[in-house]
């Protein structure tokens, strides 16, 4: 069965997109740490990032580069974190998430509730500053 990764790729789920090429994907994830917290995934469909081919691995890493800036950009936070968890959903994927301390990157505190409106605000504003 497809991962749910491959079904927002194939537009069956639907998702706030910030960025695509013919490999990557990057959209908003549903429960984020900050706002601006985006998933980078490639559209092949692997589990373990590090079973990645390196090519892939490589350019999966440039493509999450580009959407970091325009994160950093459009929030003004002091680093983009980039996080590797994979343990609820087995397509592999960088979460980008905006950081000014260590602390806002703590996986185990609670998410932001964000209305359908603000998802799609930020989305909106990082999509216009990406430059894939
Ligand atoms: P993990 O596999 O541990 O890195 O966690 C998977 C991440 O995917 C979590 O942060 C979820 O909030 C996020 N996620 C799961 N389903 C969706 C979805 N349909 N749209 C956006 N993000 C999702």
């Amino acid at each position: 069965m497809a991962s749910v990764f491959s079904r927002i790729i194939a537009g069956e789920i639907p998702s706030y997109k910030i960025a695509e090429d013919d490999r990557f994907y990057a959209f908003l994830d549903i429960n984020p740490l900050a706002e601006g917290h985006t998933l980078v995934v490639p559209k092949c469909e692997v589990d373990y990032i590090f079973d990645l081919d390196d090519r892939t691995l490589g350019d999966m890493m440039l493509f999450a580069k580009k959407v970091a800036a325009a994160i950093r950009r459009e929030t003004g936070c002091r680093k983009v974190a980039s996080i590797v968890l994979g343990l609820e959903v087995p397509h592999a994927h960088i979460h980008l998430i905006p950081m000014n301390e260590e602390r806002d990157v703590d996986f185990s505190r609670e998410k932001l509730q964000l209305t359908p409106e603000r998802f799609a605000s930020i989305a909106e504003r990082l999509r216009e500053a990406v430059e894939i």
